[in-house]
């Protein structure tokens, strides 16, 4: 059915869930889709936080040996307030509602970054938001990474990975939320769209509060196609539990490296999504939008 998967079956490296500098990852889009090409990545995800602006870039990068599945994660809240990231894959770029619920995320994540300085430096820490501009690549989501690489050009602390463990994580006081569309509207507004969503590191605990496992069917009645497994912040028990709900309510299941550039120690492709897999997920987009050259 799928000549090229099978041919491949043997060499195939599936890496779909990955940030460019369009939101927290420090590789440029072309630099990104360079990076897979030498690590030897097949079919690579673009995944940027709530934005598809590395999109037009990222196919400027490709080659014969690589095909790129175009997405974006999108930050989820749940009613009680559960941070969820939903990977969207495959959807139709033009769609103009999918546009619109990526611009309105990322507009409030800029009142929420004013509100995270507020409360940093009324406990006298040295941080403006004119010091997290700087740090943010033009036309970047923004996000929490960029608010650390701030505080570590400020001296605050040395890296990313202080700042989250230090200050920025989700159980901090110095934490804010975003306003986000539900998981249910993610996933519904991905379908519509035409592509395919992928819930992304749902049984994570080390980030902060997770979902419980009675959530999925909810999302299953949404449109849901599959679950990210195979992540770093999944630990081996939180893996099998996750490969028991896919298993039970038919969803596919992948493997991603999140991979951020130097932005965290992720590398890519550390874990990658078998081909049965991706061919699953692939052919319930509602039409064939992987970019090949
Ligand atoms: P935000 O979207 O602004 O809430 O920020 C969330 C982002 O922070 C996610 O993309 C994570 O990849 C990133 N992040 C979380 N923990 C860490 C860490 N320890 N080091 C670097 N980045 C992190
Ligand atoms: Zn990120
Ligand atoms: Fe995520
Ligand atoms: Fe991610």
């Amino acid at each position: 059915m799928h000549p090229r998967g099978a041919e491949n079956e043997g060499s195939a490296m599936i890496d779909l869930h990955t940030h460019s500098t369009c939101s927290d990852g420090t590789d440029s889009p072309f630099a990104l889709v360079k990076k897979a090409l030498s690590t030897g990545v097949t079919t690579l995800g673009l995944t940027d936080h709530d934005s598809i602006a590395g999109w037009t870039e990222a196919i400027t990068a490709v080659a014969p040996q690589i095909e790129l599945a175009l997405g974006a994660e999108i930050s989820c809240l749940t009613p009680d307030g559960i941070s969820v990231h939903m990977l969207g894959l495959l959807f139709d770029g033009e769609h103009k509602e999918i546009q619109q619920m990526l611009e309105d995320s990322r507009d409030t994540r800029i009142p929420r970054m004013r509100k995270m300085i507020e409360l940093l430096r009324a406990d006298g820490i040295n941080i403006t938001i004119e010091d997290v501009q700087r740090t943010t690549p033009l036309g970047a989501t923004l996000g929490r990474p960029h608010l650390a690489d701030a505080l570590v050009a400020n001296g605050v602390v040395k890296s990313r990975d202080e700042a989250f463990v230090d200050l920025l994580h989700n159980e901090s006081k110095y934490y804010v939320t975003h306003a986000a569309p539900t998981p249910e509207d993610a996933i519904s507004m991905i379908r519509r769209a035409g592509g395919v969503a992928v819930i992304a590191h749902p049984f994570a605990s080390r980030r902060g509060e997770i979902l419980d496992s009675s959530t999925f069917a909810g999302m299953v009645a949404a449109g849901l196609n599959g679950i990210e497994v195979a992540h770093r912040d999944q630990s081996p028990d939180e893996q099998r539990a996750l490969i028991a709900i896919a298993t039970e309510l038919n969803l596919a299941i992948t493997g991603a490296s999140d991979y951020h550039g130097t932005g965290k120690l992720n590398s890519m492709a550390e874990n990658t999504t078998h081909p049965a897999q991706w061919e699953a997920l692939e052919a319930q987009a509602d039409a064939r939008r992987v970019i090949r050259k």
